[in-house]
């Protein structure tokens, strides 16, 4: 009863779990002619992340960074399986999957368990927040669609609560000071954004506060972007310097209280400073049910930073699985980058697999004909296997090649850094142009039409319009 799941007992199934950059990448690559394709989400889309600060003052709308994963899966040669649900458990002995309904609206049925021939796992991370007290109820994060709405919300109460009638100055400072916790990319992109906010729209509508919000972004190392070279560092530092945003390095957040952030400072004091919001882009930590996937491996899967894969992005220990994404620990970085990379690897290997499976099965149906087969007939079946055989061996399965193609994030204020390989070595480059070439590198590389229309008009409506200051 019910939607049935692709299930052709002549082709493999393939599992996918997630449908972020990794997962999204497989749908768009893999030849569904040759396998029953069954993707199994929470989030029924892809959420385009890199745009996602953006979202989080109102710049773009949510629904123009989402791509429903159903609009992807109907183009498909075969039907592919949808399903908005979370893998709770993976058993890799006997090849299972068992997911659960998570949503509000539960019917009679809400769990259930399916087999695979092969999982591709890409269940991306969840937020680090080193068990530091506060970070998880206290602060907002920036890792799902929910958190830059609720990030918005947030902000825009802060505001309109400083404009309460007879609030007490001091009081007024606490609200309006935003803390942003992390120095990588994700925490000076937010910190950008929020400084565009107040500059091009607070300052209009809320001329005597605008003046008074202030921006600190703490960072744990000695400075933010690490993975971007000296010059950028420098660069993202003196613009944020007159962006009047605070850069607090070898300052770590100790503890996220209710109006205030436990700071301790280079000289090892600790100092409370009073503030409206923590914005937390403190890195990624494996998700449980990685951990526990990864616990049942455990003289191979070792590493804690995620699940270790062979050269063919297979999980060591669990032949049918393949990793990718954030997920898994490789020598690259966690990047959205790297996950499509992987995914596109995957279609391709899945379709070499095919291959290779559709000549072992012709070789099985040679073998078993020859019994029954003439003495004439022999002959043609033996050079037949010959020529299968050859065909086989040709099917080879490379290992994944990682291309990487440059570093990005918008620093405010219209400004960009880029660091692109260029020949063997490296262009380092920051500013507006590098602005338009960001904003035109990621219009290109939303998944759809649609996306890069609703992506290109929000642009339009928030430099003609400003941003909405309303809050839901
Ligand atoms: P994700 O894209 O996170 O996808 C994971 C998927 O798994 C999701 O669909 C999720 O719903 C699903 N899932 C979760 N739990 C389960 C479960 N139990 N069962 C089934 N499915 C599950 N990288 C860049 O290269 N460039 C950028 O400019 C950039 N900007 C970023 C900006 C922000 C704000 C953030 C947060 C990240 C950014 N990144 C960027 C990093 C990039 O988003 C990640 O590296 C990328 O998303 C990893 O892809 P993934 O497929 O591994 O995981
Ligand atoms: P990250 O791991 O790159 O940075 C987190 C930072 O938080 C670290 O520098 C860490 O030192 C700091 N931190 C952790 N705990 C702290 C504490 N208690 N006090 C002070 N500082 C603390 O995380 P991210 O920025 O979310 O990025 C995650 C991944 O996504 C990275 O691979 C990144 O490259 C990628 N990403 C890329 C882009 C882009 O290319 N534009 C944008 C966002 C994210």
């Amino acid at each position: 009863p019910g939607t049935q799941l692709p299930s052709d007992p002549s082709k493999k199934t393939i599992v996918v779990l997630g449908s972020g950059w990794g997962a999204t990448s497989l749908l768009k690559t893999i030849d569904t002619t040759e396998y029953n394709l069954v993707i199994i989400s929470p989030k029924n889309y892809f959420l385009f992340t890199p745009l996602l600060p953006s979202v989080a003052v109102g710049t773009l709308s949510p629904r123009s960074i989402l791509q429903p994963t159903r609009y992807l899966a109907r183009h498909k040669s075969r039907q592919v399986s949808v399903i908005e649900a979370e893998a709770k458990s993976v058993d890799p002995f006997t090849k299972t999957v068992t997911f659960e309904d998570d949503s509000e609206i539960k019917g009679n049925t809400s769990q259930t368990t399916i087999p695979y021939d092969y999982l591709v796992y890409a269940v991306g991370a969840e937020v680090q927040t080193f068990g530091i007290p506060g970070v998880q109820d206290k602060a907002c994060f920036m890792k799902e669609l929910a958190d830059a709405e609720e990030l918005q919300r947030r902000f825009k109460d802060c505001i309109e609560t400083a404009a309460f009638p007879g609030q007490q100055e001091s009081e007024i400072d606490r609200l309006l000071h935003v803390v942003v916790v992390g120095g990588g990319p994700t925490g000076i992109e937010v910190s950008g954004e929020i400084h565009d906010f107040l500059e091009d729209d607070l300052k209009s509508w809320y001329p005597e506060l605008a003046g008074r919000v202030r921006i600190s972004l703490v960072e744990a190392l000695p400075s933010v972007l690490p993975m971007f070279s000296k010059q950028l560092i420098e660069y993202t530092e003196s613009t944020f310097k007159e962006s009047k945003i605070d850069v607090l390095t070898k300052t770590m957040v100790k503890e996220v209280k209710d109006n205030s952030v436990v700071l301790q400072m280079p000289d090892k004091t600790i100092k409370e400073f009073p503030c409206g919001m923590v914005v937390w882009a403190g890195g990624n930590k494996g998700r449980k049910i990685t951990q526990d996937l990864m616990a049942q491996f455990p003289s191979v899967q070792t590493n804690r930073r995620g699940i270790t894969v062979d050269h063919h992005l297979r999980m060591v220990g669990a032949e049918s699985i393949f990793a990718i994404g954030d997920c898994t620990s490789t020598s690259y970085a966690p990047t959205a980058q790297v996950a499509s990379q992987q995914g596109a690897y995957l279609g391709r290997v899945f379709a070499q697999l095919a291959k290779k499976d559709n000549f072992e099965k012709k070789l099985i149906e040679l073998q078993q004909a020859v019994p029954v087969a003439s003495e004439s007939e022999q002959a043609n079946i033996a050079s037949e296997v010959e020529s299968v055989q050859n065909q086989l061996a040709k099917v080879k399965l490379r290992p994944f090649h990682y291309s990487h193609q440059g570093s990005l994030a918008y620093i405010g204020s219209d400004k960009a850094i880029a660091d692109l390989p260029f020949a063997n070595g490296n262009i380092a480059t920051g500013g507006v142009m590098t602005f338009l070439f960001w904003r035109s590198a990621y219009i290109s590389t939303l998944f759809s039409l649609r996306n890069r229309v609703l992506v290109a008009n929000d642009w339009l409506i928030t430099k003609i319009f400003g941003r909405d200051l309303s809050r839901d």
